[in-house]
């Protein structure tokens, strides 16, 4: 099936033709016309399936149609985080260009004003993170009254980061009489237990619930020392220059280790992470969109549905604790049927990780053989000045073998 072939307005097949966006994807497939029936939906769908325009193309679809009568919010996206406001925003835009919806991005870390006079001059879609939604509720400068759809995108994301009960609590402000959209990547019991107390006899859908982890990605581990991950990553991106890279490392405090250790070796980096001011994160993140910067070093603040086009490599400099966020930080590759890699260095105390992630993916991550020789050619290869301890004691050991061979 094609999206021309679609019952959706005309204005919404163009755009989606302009984006190069010609079949649905699998998610798309199984919820739009749903969606469009008025029908409830609970998905369980993995990062980059297409799982924003699953539910951009049918809401935006039912809200053109009967914008000439409707006023006020009439779809509210409760995302868990700014960027996922900022970006699936964008998506509604994008989409919606020539329906004459107009969509805002709602978020904290910015000043309001310009936000509240946004609302007052009318919105139908707004897409949300809880804390901003609740401040301008509460000034009220926020009416979710007229509002038609509810979505919450991320859902289990969302739990992990204590916004339960902020689920609950917008209900209190919307319409009984919706239609409910309820996405997340991974599903549990409370996820469950969640869902079935905002949707309504909800079609259920699931993508590739056996393997979290999309095919188009090439998984690999490496086995390295903790002290020689920065070398192994130099090594790297010297040998990529041309590609996006996204590093994923535990904290923020050793992302900006790795940041700098990068800057000692001239490879230009540019560090995310939720100490940086909110206006800074939009900026580093666009940089790295456009591919002005090429590489990318960031916590598990950036591993959950960020779309950034043609990334290469996803790294794991450091295993992430949970195993799920592995199958986040991994999506951030491989996107849209494009193929991607996922490099991850484990350290022997790491190694505890690597099980989990193998057992909730279900599947062995081949180990990248690194020969004894290679490992040290790696760290004597690099311009780290701070490494030159280690060229003198393998100079030195070339000697003794040159003193012993005389
Ligand atoms: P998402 O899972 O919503 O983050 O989307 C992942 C990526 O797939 C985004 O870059 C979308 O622009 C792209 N995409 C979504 N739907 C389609 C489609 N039907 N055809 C081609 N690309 C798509």
């Amino acid at each position: 099936m094609k999206f021309s072939d679609y019952n959706i307005s005309k204005e919404i097949k163009s755009q989606l033709d302009i984006l190069g966006y010609k079949r649905p994807t699998d998610i798309q497939f199984k919820a739009i016309s749903h969606i469009l029936n008025g029908e409830d939906v609970m998905a369980i769908a993995q990062t980059g399936t297409g799982k924003t325009a699953a539910f951009a193309i049918p809401t935006l679809n039912i809200i053109q149609q009967k914008s000439k009568y409707s006023k006020g919010v009439q779809c509210l996206v409760m995302v868990p985080t700014r960027e996922l406001a900022k970006q699936i925003a964008k998506v509604y835009r994008e989409i919606g260009k020539k329906t004459g919806v107009k969509t805002l991005g709602l978020f904290g870390g910015v000043e309001q004003e310009l936000q509240i006079s946004t609302l007052n001059n009318g919105i139908d879609v707004l897409v949300s993170s809880p804390g901003r939604m609740f401040d301008l509720i509460s000034q009220g400068h926020l009416d979710l009254s007229s509002a038609k759809f509810l979505v919450l995108d991320e859902a289990d994301l969302m739990l992990d980061m204590g916004f339960a009960k902020d689920i609950k609590d917008v209900m209190r402000f919307l319409p009984q009489k919706r239609q409910t959209l309820f996405f997340s990547a991974t599903i549990s019991k409370k996820i469950k237990s969640l869902a079935y107390d905002v949707v309504q006899n909800a079609i259920r859908i699931q993508i590739s619930p056996k393997n979290p982890v999309a095919k188009t990605i090439t998984h690999t581990i490496i086995d390295v020392k903790m002290d020689d991950k920065r070398f192994f990553l130099e090594n790297i991106i010297k040998e990529n220059l041309e590609k996006k890279i996204i590093v994923f490392v535990r904290t923020k405090v050793r992302v900006e280790r790795v940041v700098a250790a990068m800057e000692r070796v001239d490879v230009a980096s540019e560090a995310l992470h939720g100490g940086i001011e909110q206006k800074d994160r939009f900026t580093i993140l666009e940089s790295f969109s456009t591919g002005n910067n090429k590489v990318l070093i960031t916590t598990d603040v950036a591993c959950r549905g960020i779309d950034i086009p043609e990334v290469e490599f996803v790294i794991n400099y450091d295993l992430p604790d949970n195993p799920e966020n592995y199958v986040h930080r991994c999506g951030r590759t491989g996107r849209a049927g494009k193929r991607g890699q996922a490099l991850s260095f484990c350290d022997p105390a790491e190694k505890e990780f690597l099980k989990a992630i193998e057992e909730y993916t279900g599947d062995e991550i081949d180990v990248f053989d690194v020969s004894k020789g290679d490992y040290l050619q790696i760290l004597n290869d690099s311009d780290d000045g701070t490494n030159n301890w280690q060229k003198l004691i393998d100079q030195n050991n070339t000697f003794n073998d040159l003193d012993l061979e005389w």
